[in-house]
């Protein structure tokens, strides 16, 4: 789906420098790259704290160990407490919550974005089924913002906090805010086929509140302001230097890149609105899609991936299983209602090739296969 080598390539000298000063400096664990990396992600995104973190998926656990020491005083959430998210995400998302301590309470989606379902979140906080809820986890889907006003709307109005999961969306913006700066904690994640990917596993936690950024640092060195003075159950979940100085390269082209996709989006969109068995992805006005996936809607997508394939178009499925519907989360979560909308895309969802590099050529050539595929499919 993705030629990393081509971007490799393409910015060879800068990754090579970077990487060199690191084989010189010799300092592998929190050398002066990752504070720069920090630095310059904070005045990118425009917030005051940025920790950097092994993954993703650690950031979400950071984030929300971090947010159970300070709203509770306790080391962990409790079963009773609930974290409100979408079905339709990657497992870590999920998994994050239950290694919390709390309870997922997993929404639907909106059928048209695929983010999660606002107005049903606002139902299920106003019925008798709600327990206690603590905080929501939005997912920028794709690359594209959920309505943050809504969401930080019903956040102030049930005192809930919001950890953004910013690791599809980063270059991504609601309105003029940067995603991932709005909320009480934005997790971004630096998997190599992010928009913003490392060579190897990383992560960021962001956040304007200073108490908070102090205790995920601590927890990603142990749990403690040193070796001899830990105070919580922590972790070993720094970033490696090795990767921040790839970053740090990296990040001098995200917006480059971001727009390139979003140009293949253009084309994309002007293309294949025309077919009539195949749904375009819809971008909502207030958003700036940095289209980490460019995904359609398709009722007989199953075959279509099949003949694509067979014609040498890689296509994937994100996500083909909504979480609830994963052993991991049996008898461990709570969903808010009927998750139709999710069940339906897990169904129909397929994602064509998108990436910063890829050529006009390569890109006729997937609208072309699409074309054939559906005269011959229907
Ligand atoms: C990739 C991803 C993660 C996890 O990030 P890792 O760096 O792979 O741990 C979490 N949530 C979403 C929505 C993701 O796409």
């Amino acid at each position: 789906m993705l030629s990393l080598d081509r971007e490799y390539r393409y910015i060879k000298e800068a990754i090579d420098s970077s990487i060199r000063k690191c084989l010189l400096h010799q300092k592998w664990i929190l050398g002066p790259e990752v504070e720069e990396l920090e630095h310059a992600i904070s005045q990118y995104l425009n917030v005051e704290h940025c920790v950097g973190v092994s993954s993703g998926t650690e950031a979400l656990v950071l984030a929300l160990r971090a947010l159970a020491i300070q709203k509770k005083g306790k080391e962990y959430f409790d079963k009773e407490d609930e974290i409100i998210t979408t079905t339709f995400t990657f497992t870590a998302t999920g998994d994050a919550v239950l290694r919390s301590g709390a309870t997922p309470v997993f929404m639907d989606i909106d059928p048209v974005t695929y983010n999660i379902d606002s107005v049903k979140m606002k139902q299920y906080l106003e019925s008798p089924e709600k327990g206690n809820v603590v905080g929501i986890i939005p997912v920028h889907l794709y690359g594209q913002a959920c309505d943050m006003d809504m969401i930080m709307n019903i956040a102030q109005e049930h005192n809930l906090f919001v950890v953004e999961d910013t690791a599809q969306a980063f270059g991504g913006k609601w309105k003029d805010k940067k995603l991932g700066s709005i909320g009480t904690i934005g997790a971004f994640s630096f998997f190599p086929s992010k928009n913003l990917g490392g060579y190897g596993d990383g992560g960021m936690v962001v956040t304007n509140n200073g108490e908070l950024a102090q205790l995920v640092r601590e927890l990603t060195k142990h749990g403690g302001k040193d070796k001899y003075n830990v105070s919580h159950i922590g972790y070993n979940a720094r970033i490696d230097t090795i990767q921040a100085a790839i970053l740090l390269a990296k990040l001098k082209y995200i917006d480059e890149f971001n727009k390139k996709r979003r140009a293949i989006a253009n084309i994309y969109n002007e293309k294949l609105r025309q077919l009539q068995y195949i749904t375009i992805p819809q971008c909502m006005d207030e958003a700036y899609h940095v289209y980490h996936q460019y995904t359609l809607k398709i009722s007989n997508r199953d075959e279509l991936k099949e003949l694509l394939g067979s014609n040498g178009v890689s296509t994937a499925l994100y996500y083909p299983v909504p979480l609830h519907r994963m052993e991991v989360f049996k008898g461990r979560s709570k969903n808010a209602s009927q998750l139709d909308n999710s069940e339906n895309a897990a169904k129909q969802v397929l994602s064509i090739p998108i990436g910063p590099l890829q050529s006009q050529e390569e890109t006729d050539y997937v609208i072309g296969q699409l074309y054939d595929a559906c005269l011959r499919n229907n």
